[in-house]
């Protein structure tokens, strides 16, 4: 089936045109700066895309369109087909993702209006960790803050945490209900996740995706009272705090470099700074596998996917050193294959098998979008 996956942000616009059943790309691309270039709206941006895939599609036809929908709240746990409702209930949530949803539908309201007759899926980010119990998903804090503002963890990455459970229960041959596991995201933004049963039972991101690992430009884990004090000393206001935490924190604040390609390139001439991210970096991921190792009840596999999880041989390699106190080893030479399939970077005789798996969000929703419109 031919499917228009659509990732819409507030002024930009990632599609792919795929075959589910030949995971084809028959074209993609980024259209940028919608709203402040002679782009004006996302109707506009949606004539280019038009236009593009035409010239690959020959006779064949687009049956359906997956959206990258960010937040989910609490009331969606997987894949939903779009109505007027859905889009409603989308937008609804945008006090919960204030960059990310409104511009969701922005995309949706664009395909309605220029292809009225197309299926259009949304696929949740936070769907997947639906299945975290209370006592994880709870800030200990009032009530109020949950029942009034949906204050609560929710977690993010999701259809990548869910992709490649199954691509390493699949690996090792384990049924997925039986499959424990921790698995790390770590891209530009970085989660990771807690499996048990084949579900998600506790994630690093929270409220926001602010929370948890040091990522490229965020902070990750900090005391909210660093916040609360700099805005009362009217040294930041909640904007600039915001953009601070999100934007210029992280990698980028510890070694002046989001990149951890760079980062780690610094690390390799001496660079100290450089050192000092990479260090902070992976100490905070090792703490987390071996809490959630723990929240499992023991992990059959650590998994490491996404930019950094799938090529960074040094931080694998940072991550995974403290972990032998948990019998987990590392083998170098397998560690420093490069190679796009699933594969096993431990020893035979690791007590917790390490896994590189790789991640394809798009692949992912167009697979979901294929499955609901069928
Ligand atoms: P993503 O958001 O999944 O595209 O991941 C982006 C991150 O992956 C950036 O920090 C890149 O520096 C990192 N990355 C990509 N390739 C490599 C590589 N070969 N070595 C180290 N980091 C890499």
């Amino acid at each position: 089936m031919l499917i228009l996956v659509i990732n819409s942000g507030s002024s930009s616009l990632k599609y792919q045109v795929r075959d589910t059943e030949t995971e084809e790309v028959l074209t993609s691309d980024l259209i940028e700066r919608i709203g402040i270039s002679e782009i004006k709206d996302h109707g506009q941006a949606l004539d280019i895309v038009a236009a593009s895939i035409e010239e690959v599609l020959g006779d064949r036809e687009i049956e359906g369109v997956g959206h990258r929908v960010v937040h989910g709240g609490e009331r969606f746990s997987e894949p939903v087909l779009i109505n007027n409702e859905i889009t409603r209930a989308i937008e609804r949530l945008a006090p919960l993702a204030p960059l990310h949803n409104p511009a969701a539908v922005l995309g949706i309201r664009a395909i309605t209006a220029k292809w009225p007759n197309l299926p259009q899926v949304a696929v949740f980010d936070t769907a997947f960790h639906r299945t975290l119990p209370e006592h994880v998903w709870r800030y200990a804090v009032p009530d109020e803050l949950y029942s009034k503002f949906g204050v609560r963890r929710y977690g993010f990455h999701g259809t990548s945490h869910d992709l490649v459970t199954g691509l390493a229960a699949d690996y090792l041959d384990v049924e997925r209900e039986n499959f424990n596991a921790v698995i790390c995201h770590l891209g530009n933004g970085a989660s990771v996740t807690a499996i048990k049963g084949g579900v998600s039972v506790d994630t690093s991101m929270g409220y926001t995706p602010l929370e948890g690992l040091v990522m490229g430009t965020r902070s990750g884990d900090l005391d909210a009272s660093i916040v609360t004090q700099l805005i009362m000393r009217e040294e930041f206001t909640a904007e600039e705090m915001d953009t601070l935490l999100n934007k210029k924190s992280g990698l980028l604040a510890l070694a002046g470099d989001s990149d951890m390609r760079a980062v780690t390139d610094r690390v390799g001439q001496g660079d100290e700074q450089a050192e000092l991210a990479l260090t902070a970096a992976a100490y905070r991921l090792s703490k987390y596998i071996a809490g959630y190792h723990v929240a499992v009840g023991g992990a059959q596999a650590i998994v490491f996917t996404a930019g950094i999880g799938e090529n960074s041989i040094v931080f694998r390699e940072r991550v995974c050193k403290p972990l032998e106190v948990l019998g987990a080893k590392l083998d170098p030479e397998l560690n420093a294959i490069r190679s796009p399939e699933v594969r096993r970077i431990s020893t035979e005789d690791s007590a917790i098998t390490i896994l590189v798996a790789p991640t394809n969000e798009e692949a992912a929703i167009a697979g979901a979008t294929a499955e609901l419109i069928a």
